[in-house]
């Protein structure tokens, strides 16, 4: 038996034999994962400069912060989530009454990308722990240093038999989907999910798919233009664009145009200061191969703002591109780096006419104060989620469900919807034995069977 094998066969022995049953154990758990944490944020935060030059500021906000609110959130509120609901039941139903278990699925596969290396290995995580799984964690291999750590602090809170993290590339990947899972959860890109879920649908295991996409950010004729450029230069240019819900371009209102490109260059300036490709807020492209595919890109458009690059640090400057239209390579994948397409429009029906052609996005942005521009825009196009006049902030609140739709997703987490996902919703109807009602069985004789 291979050593990937091993690991799982004795997870589910271990779940099986009820170890995760009890709430306040694994209310202890997520507590010790805290702990743990916290006593290595320095190494945590050491790992993410190295392996995405990412700032300290960063590291805390967008990945050990979110962790520690998520335990806080999830952590308070579980034993009551883990209770059996009490239903109603049907007219029909007379005499009974019905209730729901959340029962934990058993061993479950977690498998995170590269770009939040360790908040999207940990959430889920947090989830699934809560839920009352035993887990395998799989993190990016392109942030080894991350991984390591990862495995450290999983290794200080968890025998292997309840939670164990495989490091390895597509190998490794391949391998631990052919295992006997109970749910997958993975976060990844959308050719990889694909993959994922043929190998899930072979045992009909059940998954959700945090996906990527092209995810839109509308500034419309009326929005606070300098407020906006402020949000969306956050949103864009953090983590050098390796963000799955950053927008990925920019359809602003012709009448805006000038004055959103001038208050973009004013906040990169703001942000990242004379030189941005030399500041430490800037982060780094994961390896070469992204570096090189996203200075392939700036090809045939037209860089406004920014548009130099350093292969040796992997840092590529905040860039606007003007003139972007549909036919522009950078417009035919989702970018995931720091370049900055601008699209114009004269009336919202030709955005949510394109948006809608294309996959459903991840994420949807729009700036404005006409409420009637931002019901239309809502109501009309399908994206996962995404925030009026802001970016990204609706992934940093446990009350939102986070999750895409179409190809940019199955599936939602955070919160609630974190320990629903990893929790089956058992129906039980419990019946009287006071009283039968004869007219639902079949009888040999005329009439009404009397038992
Ligand atoms: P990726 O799909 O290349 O890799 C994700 C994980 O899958 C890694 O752990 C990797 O080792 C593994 N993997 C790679 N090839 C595999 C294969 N053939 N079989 C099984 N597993 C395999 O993604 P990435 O480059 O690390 O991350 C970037 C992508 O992830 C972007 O598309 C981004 O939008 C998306 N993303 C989505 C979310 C979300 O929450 N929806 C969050 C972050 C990133």
């Amino acid at each position: 038996m291979s050593l990937i094998a091993g690991i799982v066969g004795k997870q589910r022995d271990w779940h099986a034999a009820g170890n995760t049953r009890r709430v306040e154990d694994r209310i202890r758990r997520l507590d010790l994962l805290k702990e743990a944490v916290k006593a290595r944020e320095r190494q945590v935060m050491d790992a993410l400069r190295i392996d995405l030059g990412k700032s300290e500021r960063e590291a805390y906000m967008t990945e050990i912060g979110i962790v520690y609110e998520e335990i806080r959130f999830i952590r308070k509120r579980l034993r009551k989530w883990a209770k059996p609901v009490k239903v109603k039941t049907a007219m029909t139903h007379i005499g009974s009454g019905g209730y729901i278990v959340s029962e934990p699925y058993g061993t479950v596969l977690i498998v995170a990308p590269f770009n939040y290396p360790f908040q999207l290995a940990l959430s889920p995580l947090v989830g699934a722990i809560a839920a009352g799984n035993t887990a395998v964690l799989k993190p990016s291999e392109l942030t080894p240093r991350v991984a390591a750590v990862l495995r450290e602090i999983v290794e200080a809170v968890f025998p292997p038999e309840y939670v164990a993290t495989v490091e390895g590339g597509v190998e490794a990947s391949k391998e631990l989907l052919e295992q006997p899972f109970d749910y997958i959860f993975f976060t990844g890109s959308v050719p990889v999910g694909k993959v994922v879920m043929e190998a899930a649908a072979k045992r009909l295991v059940p998954v959700t798919l945090e996906l990527g996409g092209k995810s839109p950010c509308i500034v419309h004729r009326d929005a606070d233009v300098k407020l906006a450029a402020k949000r969306i230069v956050f949103g864009k240019f953090m983590n050098a664009g390796q963000t799955c819900i950053a927008p990925d371009y920019v359809y602003v209102h012709r009448d805006r145009k000038a004055a959103l490109l001038e208050e973009l260059r004013a906040a990169i300036s703001a942000f990242y200061g004379p030189r941005p490709i030399e500041s430490e807020e800037l982060g780094k492209i994961v390896n070469e191969r992204h570096f090189d595919r996203l200075v392939g890109l700036l090809g045939g458009a037209e860089a406004v703002i920014g548009g130099d690059y350093d292969r040796e640090s992997l840092k590529i400057a905040p860039t606007v591109l003007d003139h972007a239209d549909w036919s522009l390579p950078v417009m035919g994948e989702e970018i995931f780096g720091p370049l900055l397409p601008m699209l114009e429009y004269s009336e919202l029906d030709e955005v949510i006419a394109e948006v809608n052609a294309r996959p459903k996005p991840l994420a949807l942005y729009m700036f404005t104060r006409d409420k009637a521009a931002e019901n239309r825009v809502i109501e009309s196009i399908p994206f996962g989620g995404g925030c009026v006049n802001d970016t990204l902030m609706h992934i940093a609140t446990p009350y939102l469900p986070f999750g895409g739709v179409g190809s940019s997703g199955i599936g939602s987490y955070h919160g609630i919807y974190s320990f629903r996902t990893f929790s089956h919703q058992k129906s039980v109807l419990k019946q009287t034995v006071r009283f039968d009602f004869p007219f639902r069985y079949p009888s040999a004789k005329n009439g009404l069977a009397i038992l």
